[in-house]
């Protein structure tokens, strides 16, 4: 499984970034790829949002070329994600009617359905993490860097200590060690 590596930081501090592209490494790469995501809580386990969920967003360094390209990845993932939700609660809506099932029947056969229907998505996901990712907590916002030279630069950016905190911590896990 290719290593992704995680950079804590306290929710709701402004991150900087080191100014290349995040994927082709061009330097001073003049525009923005935007990133965004829901805190987790109980009813994001379910890709319900909004339920106390916070929205978290990044603008992280990418060249025009490269944003587009990861815009239109973002699409594809979206447009194949809706499909995969429409294939998996489409059939239970049919049985359901078959049936004369409701109410709490209908939501625990569509949850079976959709976990069904996306596990070889998430498995797919976990041996192809996209270039930059971000998971929010209350109280943290984790930056996922597929680069280890772009986790060192970031969070030296952004003054984790890497002796102690959970910057370094992270760090450590994910099997970057001790900065140079
Ligand atoms: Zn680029």
């Amino acid at each position: 499984m290719p290593p992704s590596f995680s950079v804590d930081l306290p929710a709701g501090r402004v991150p900087r970034f080191p100014d290349r592209c995040i994927v082709c490494r061009e330097p001073g790469p003049g525009s923005v790829f935007e990133v965004g995501t829901h805190t987790l809580s109980i009813a994001s386990a379910f890709f319900i949002h909004g339920w106390g969920a916070k929205h978290v967003g990044a603008s992280i360094p990418a060249c025009v070329r490269c944003a587009r390209e990861l815009r239109r990845s973002r699409r594809v993932c979206t447009a194949v994600l809706c499909i995969l939700a429409i294939a998996a609660v489409a059939p239970v809506f049919y049985v359901m009617v078959e049936m004369g099932l409701h109410g709490p029947q209908y939501k625990l056969l569509a949850m079976g359905a959709s976990v069904v229907l996306l596990a070889p998505w998430i498995v797919w996901e976990l041996f192809h993490p996209p270039v930059f990712d971000l998971t929010a907590t209350s109280s943290t916002t984790t930056y996922e860097l597929r680069d280890r030279e772009d986790a060192l630069a970031f969070a030296e950016l952004n003054g984790v200590k890497l002796d102690g905190d959970r910057g370094a911590t992270s760090l450590r896990e994910a099997g970057v060690g001790r900065p140079r």
